[in-house]
């Protein structure tokens, strides 16, 4: 991946929050240009909701319009991530269209994607209240006590994340700020499940009475804490801005799952095929609240992202990865994925021939923020890059569960994806992981003839 930020990150966002507090209104149709702005929605633990994204166009001349855009139509344009941050142009309906106004089309012109992450991402916390909510008993020291460099503090959560190639020194937080209008001005707001317009006026009228006393263009991202809910969702995204109800900012892993939006992050699935994505076990960024440590303060403490996404932003360096592509028998010692400083690998691909789709292998341990997932085991994705969420957990015994043995494969277990002569196969425990035997084309045949020998009855294998 490209190394955009830290540089275009600042000016965007920086561009951004000197944006008029106020959204745009389409007045003239035609094609009208400005940087895409992607949101993610996160439903509170056990409230089944859709996932969504609402997106927002950040025009030239600081002026922001909301857009009535929904995932599928994103989807189409290689999923939310892919489109995040890119330059854009939208074709808008004669005579305008309101707000949210929903364009004719929508083409990508540059950018997008998933930026590199590096260096200090310092936030601001801007705690913005209801007048009609009474304000609850957290105060600044538990909003600025969250950013700390003690566990499971953001400063030491991101850092553990990244290897120690982000941070967010610098962070802080102000308020509680009352807001200008009632809660349900901004609840209104939602109609048809269209978001846009209310993350919109919550973002310009929390920032505008916050604006005073505070210099938002100084930070690189703002989370907005609310006291009170603003329908089922938590929200992340833009660049580095996300929305928080109070069960989101009393439980640390949500602000992660959301920071995580917030640097372009998309959701991870379990392959059960439904359609909600959060119940991938094994990522902050789908299921965050299952098999995750708990803290007195903070709540939920959010486990680590999975080695697909680590690698989008940068964090896995070139000695740490590999990937194969082309025939032959190989073997490779991967070490956890909380590990920093290894000599080992934390991933390797496996690409799916003729397509763009591949598997990524790494190795999970209770360790660290890690410190209460369902096993010490390797385990498989089946990335497919365009899709809304690009990987899913290989799980072959019980897709809809995602902590059972079927997705934590062990010493002498093999994924034998035959179609595509793929074999992965789990050697032996290491010092700090696991080594694992890969055969790749022709040689995935010989190696499954030599190999297949012993108890095969224990043995996981055949992809659907
Ligand atoms: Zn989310």
């Amino acid at each position: 991946m490209t190394t955009r930020c830290v540089t275009l990150c600042l000016v965007g966002l920086t561009s951004l929050l000197a944006a008029a507090p106020s959204s745009a209104s389409a007045e003239n149709g035609g094609w009208v240009e400005g940087t895409l702005l992607v949101a993610w929605s996160t439903p509170e633990a056990g409230v089944a909701a859709p996932s969504l994204t609402a997106a927002s166009l950040a025009l030239d001349d600081g002026r922001r319009l909301d857009l009535g855009l929904d995932a599928d139509d994103l989807a189409g344009l290689g999923g939310p991530g892919a489109v995040a941050g890119a330059r854009v142009r939208v074709l808008l309906p004669s005579g305008g269209g309101g707000s949210p106004v929903r364009p004719l089309a929508l083409e990508p012109l540059a950018g997008g994607g998933f930026p590199d992450a590096s260096g200090s991402y310092p936030y601001v916390s801007l705690m913005c209240a209801f007048p009609d909510v009474a304000l609850p008993s957290e105060g600044l020291s538990y909003f600025q006590g969250m950013y700390a460099n003690v566990m499971p503090g953001l400063d030491h959560y991101w850092r553990a994340q990244s290897y120690d190639m982000v941070d967010v020194v610098g962070s802080t937080a102000a308020g509680w700020f009352t807001l200008p209008h009632n809660r349900s001005h901004y609840t209104d707001m939602i109609s048809g499940n269209n978001y846009s317009v209310m993350l919109g006026a919550l973002y310009d009228d929390c920032t505008g009475v916050a604006s005073g006393s505070v210099n938002l263009p100084s930070y690189v991202g703002i989370n907005l804490m609310f006291n009170e809910t603003f329908g089922p969702y938590a929200w992340g995204g833009w660049g580095g801005v996300t929305w928080e109800p109070p069960w989101g900012w009393r439980n640390v892993a949500v602000i992660g799952h959301e920071m995580g939006h917030a640097f372009g992050l998309p959701h991870s699935n379990n392959a059960d095929g439904d359609s909600d994505p959060y119940d991938n076990p094994w990522d902050v960024m789908s299921n965050s609240w299952g098999y995750a440590l708990s803290d007195q303060t903070y709540g939920t403490v959010g486990k680590h992202t999975i080695s697909y996404h680590k690698d989008i932003l940068g964090w896995i360096p070139a000695a740490r990865k590999t990937t194969v592509s082309t025939a032959g028998y190989r073997t490779f010692d991967i070490d956890h994925l909380t590990l920093a400083g290894t000599a080992n690998l934390h991933l390797v691909r496996v690409v799916i021939p003729g397509s763009s789709r591949f598997y990524t292998v790494e190795v999970r341990d209770r360790t660290g923020y890690d410190g209460n997932l369902p096993g010490f085991a390797v385990i498989l994705h089946e990335v497919d890059p365009g899709r809304q969420e690009p990987a899913w957990l290989v799980d072959l015994v019980d897709p809809a569960n995602g902590a059972d043995a079927g997705a934590m494969w062990l010493p002498g277990e093999c994924f034998d994806d035959a179609a595509n002569q793929i074999l992965i196969c789990v050697d032996s425990v290491t010092a700090e992981g696991y080594r694992v035997e890969i055969g790749y084309g022709e040689w995935s045949l010989l190696f499954d003839d030599g190999f297949e020998n012993g108890t095969t009855s224990a043995w996981s294998s055949t992809a659907p």
